[in-house]
């Protein structure tokens, strides 16, 4: 199915302006947030419809570089005040972000308001983003067919009555280990992932950094590796660019079967292995679809036995 006649995917989530700090360098105020990362990710699979919010600071030239990848900014909010902004740095432990800095700014006084246009979207991801939001983008859609939830630990610790809530009405939940644990608390994966199946969603991802994800479907289990890279240079939004890539991929096939569910784990990880390799959104802007098709084949080989 070509990119412009799949199904579209509804995104919700944090834009940001990102100050990271790795040991391979640093960058001030570059773009970021969870929305404008599986945006970026999902657009080389479908078309994207964006809805967040920005502060009139946010610059031009991201807001063209999101068009330029025909993702749908309709719904993406401009309001008085600052941009979203995230602070954080990692040391050699590349799979654990420090957040220096939360500014909720004009995230604060967001609502989010699904454009009428999108509310029929048949696939929906509530990207991070406080889960009292999610659970109001999900009052607004009518007819998904598969809706994705993430969330961080600044959300589970200060709202996690409300995530449970929003788990209870989706159908896959992502999250990474150490917020999986945390949420479940317990030390076991396995006992977290059927936790969160009770709560409701048929499907629980979870993202290990550096060593893959984990699907979990009812009676099934499925382990993508990771790919091998020397280095990594921003781990930054390796999450998000899964998930992005996940779901761009299920919307292109419109198939939501479980051997499919599988292939999209790996395109979510090969277009995450991409993403590290540089700062904020550098290695999107000149990722190619040859080399996501070659990596994507090579993460087969990888875990061929
Ligand atoms: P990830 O590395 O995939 O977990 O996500 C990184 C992105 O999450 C960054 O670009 C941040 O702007 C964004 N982010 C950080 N904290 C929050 C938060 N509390 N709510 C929403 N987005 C956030």
């Amino acid at each position: 199915m070509s990119r412009s006649s799949s199904p579209h995917v509804l995104i919700v989530g944090s834009v940001a302006l990102d100050s990271v700090r790795t040991p391979a360098g640093a960058v001030e105020e570059a773009l970021g947030g969870a929305a404008v990362y599986s945006s970026i990710a999902a657009s080389f699979f479908a078309p994207v419809r964006l809805v967040g919010v920005i502060g009139r600071d946010f610059p031009a030239e991201h807001l063209n570089f999101l068009r330029s990848r025909s993702i749908d900014l309709q719904g993406l909010q401009v309001e008085e005040g600052e941009t979203f902004r995230w602070s954080g740095f990692y040391d050699f432990d590349i799979n654990q972000a420090h957040t220096l800095a939360t500014h909720l700014n004009v995230f604060e006084r967001f609502r989010p308001r699904i454009p009428e246009a999108y509310r029929s979207s048949r696939y929906v991801f509530l990207a991070n983003i406080d889960p009292e939001l999610q659970l109001e983008v999900l009052d607004q859609v009518t007819a998904p067919k598969l809706t994705l939830c993430d969330t961080m630990n600044f959300w589970l610790e200060s709202k996690r009555d409300a995530f449970i809530e929003v788990l209870r009405r989706v159908d896959v939940a992502f999250m990474n280990d150490a917020e999986a644990r945390q949420l479940c608390e317990t030390p076991s994966l396995v006992r977290a992932a059927r936790r969160i199946m009770e709560w409701g969603p048929t499907t629980v991802i979870i993202k290990k950094g550096e060593h893959g994800a984990v699907l979990f479907t009812e009676g099934t289990h499925f382990s993508a590796p990771s790919y091998p890279l020397v280095e990594v240079r921003d781990p930054t939004g390796a999450g998000d660019t899964f998930e992005g890539g996940f779901i761009g991929y299920i919307a292109s096939t419109d198939d939501v079967s479980e051997p499919n569910l599988r292939r999209a784990v790996v395109y979510g990880s090969t277009l995450a292995s991409f993403n590290v390799e540089d700062f904020s959104l550098e290695r999107m802007r000149r990722l190619t679809h040859d080399e996501i098709q070659e990596r994507y084949r090579e993460f087969q080989r990888i875990a061929f036995f």
